[in-house]
């Protein structure tokens, strides 16, 4: 009987461990790991088994092999940096209808992580300048790597800090866009393996009751937004009614409350309002 071959092997492996389109998946790694398959060397061999051996300990397939695609770009991603979600995209979207194309305007992302959502906004609005921050320095890394990947480092800066001690002169953004970390602290035990053990748990925490960093950022983010500014805020599933609230409460005024592919209410839009 004829070896098995190694895509076969892979393919096995992955429908054993119960890890949907093994098919797919074992295509990604052998592109990744041996790019001329079926032609081998042992070192890319050892290397795509190595793959399946991370794969099998259920580490995502995008921080296994570096990269996942986000809006119309790729971003590269390691275990310091949340991946970029599907979900997230409908932030692009709707920051995009409220970005005209030809004025120079200030972007500010707080939690910048991969730098997807500013990355993917400086892409579309070649006049636009941006500034991320993340309290880790090794996410700002990775997005100031993304932004020269993408040609985009002229225009923008990252900034390693806490919200909290990010002193911005007052009326600086047009624009505020965050992803924060918004699980309830008890919930983060019963998140899927995948973003359990390999998404930053900085990223993923969002205080006792999920709710931490939107009040933190209601205590500055209004006063450093432009009159006229917009801030668009992710939300959990069942947190935007709440998070509106805590925005309204500083003056904002809500503009929508956006659903995501999955009909889920994923974005949260508010206006400062200039003053009559
Ligand atoms: N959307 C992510 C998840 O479902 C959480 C991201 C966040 O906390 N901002 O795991």
């Amino acid at each position: 009987m004829a070896e098995k071959s190694l895509r076969e092997t892979l393919i096995n492996e992955l429908v054993e461990a119960g890890i949907p389109s093994p098919r797919l998946e074992a295509d990604i790694i052998l592109k990744h790991a041996a790019p001329s398959y079926p032609e081998t060397t042992p070192d890319e061999e050892k290397k795509a088994e190595e793959m399946l051996r991370r794969r099998l300990c259920r580490e995502p397939l995008d921080k296994i092999i570096g990269c996942r695609e986000f809006y119309k770009s790729y971003f590269k991603v390691n275990q310091n940096v949340l991946t970029p979600r599907p979900d997230t995209e409908i932030l692009v979207e709707k920051a995009l209808l409220l970005l005209p194309e030809e004025n120079s305007l200030q972007l500010l992302d707080l939690g910048v992580g991969t730098g997807c959502i500013l990355l993917s906004l400086l892409a579309e609005r070649k006049m636009a300048c941006g500034t991320g921050v993340d309290i880790s320095a090794a996410a700002a890394d990775i997005a100031a790597e993304n932004a020269r990947a993408l040609g985009l480092e002229s225009r923008c800066r990252f900034i390693v800090n806490d919200w909290n001690k990010t002193d911005f002169p007052p009326e600086s953004f047009d624009m505020i866009v965050s992803n924060p970390p918004y699980i309830p602290r008890a919930e983060i035990a019963l998140l899927d393996r995948e973003v359990r053990e390999y998404d930053p748990l900085i990223a993923l925490d969002g205080g006792e009751d999920g709710f931490a960093c939107y009040r933190q950022l209601a205590a500055f983010v209004p006063l450093i937004l432009k009159p006229g500014g917009y801030i668009l805020l992710e939300s959990g599933a069942g947190q935007a009614e709440q998070i509106a609230g805590i925005f309204t409460a500083t003056g904002l005024a809500l503009v929508e409350i956006a659903k995501d592919l999955a009909g889920i209410n994923r974005c949260v839009i508010l206006k400062k309002e200039v003053a009559k």
